[in-house]
């Protein structure tokens, strides 16, 4: 017969050794693939599941986001197994919803030039950017001094973003008789409990780096955002624009850069610690 009988006649003659072959080979790709993946990768530790080599797990720190394309790639070459890997510095650190308070018509305190609505959203990018760079996921809640979201629409937004966490940014107003007031202080709502660890932590930061007042953290429940927001969630008053020297200082570019510098730490040790 023609050559398919002929072929047919091959594989007929001893199937076992050559599906014996092709797993060997299979396997030698494998093998390969698998050390030349580990070498690129430095150092790891491979993990073996299953006693046929079914399954191995590779934990690679300080590799790049490229994902498990490489080596699973290689291990379809000669699919002997299945091949994982699975790279802890992949997946983002989280999502921060960024929440600028006020704007549009609305320009929250305002005193001797100074908008709260615009200070609100210069930290707020400033903190979605330095965030950015430690490998976070933002959302910023409002982007421009034009718009103005209900407080309802940034607790829905955050949500339908998937925010891990809601950190919204204001400034605050004194107009008692006490003099010199002035300083930092974080809101949270008790009902979620990761809230004031939130709170303490972004706090903790924001007053160490700037060397403002420390004026601590407070529990309410009147402060929409914090209370409604789905996610832990805390409200900052970064500075009293009441107070001149402070009004000056978060106006100017170091010192927010300071600030941005301090919440993003504790965001980062809020993430850190879980
Ligand atoms: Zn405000």
């Amino acid at each position: 017969m023609g050559r398919q009988s002929g072929r047919g006649q091959d594989s007929g003659k001893n199937p076992r050794k050559n599906l014996g072959k092709r797993k060997l080979a299979g396997m030698a790709v494998f093998v390969a693939a698998f050390f030349l993946s580990a070498a690129l990768l430095g150092k790891g530790c491979f993990l073996l599941a299953d006693k046929c080599i079914s399954a191995i797990s590779v934990f690679a720190k300080g590799t790049d986001n490229g994902g498990p394309g490489q080596l699973s790639q290689a291990a379809d070459a000669g699919n002997p197994g299945n091949l994982f890997l699975t790279n802890d510095q992949a997946a983002p650190a989280g999502l921060v919803a960024i929440d600028a308070g006020h704007g549009g018509e609305d320009d929250g305190c305002y005193r001797d030039g100074v908008s709260e609505a615009k200070v609100n959203l210069e930290l707020a990018k400033g903190l979605s950017g330095k965030l950015q760079e430690m490998g976070f996921e933002t959302v910023m809640l409002r982007e421009d001094d034009e718009s103005l979201p209900s407080l309802e629409e940034r607790v829905k937004m955050a949500q339908d973003a998937g925010a891990d966490i809601f950190v919204s940014i204001h400034q605050n107003a004194y107009d008692g008789n006490e003099p010199g007031v002035s300083g930092i202080e974080t809101w949270y709502c008790g009902n979620l409990a990761d809230s004031g660890r939130l709170a303490g932590l972004v706090h903790k930061g924001a007053v160490e780096k700037t060397g403002a007042v420390d004026r601590g953290t407070q529990e309410t429940d009147e402060l929409y955002v914090v209370r409604y927001a789905s996610m832990p969630s805390c409200l900052i008053e970064t500075a009293f624009l009441s107070d001149g020297a402070e009004r000056q200082a978060i106006t100017s570019q170091a010192y927010q850069d300071r600030l941005v510098e301090g919440m993003a730490q504790g965001i980062q040790a809020y993430f850190g610690a879980k």
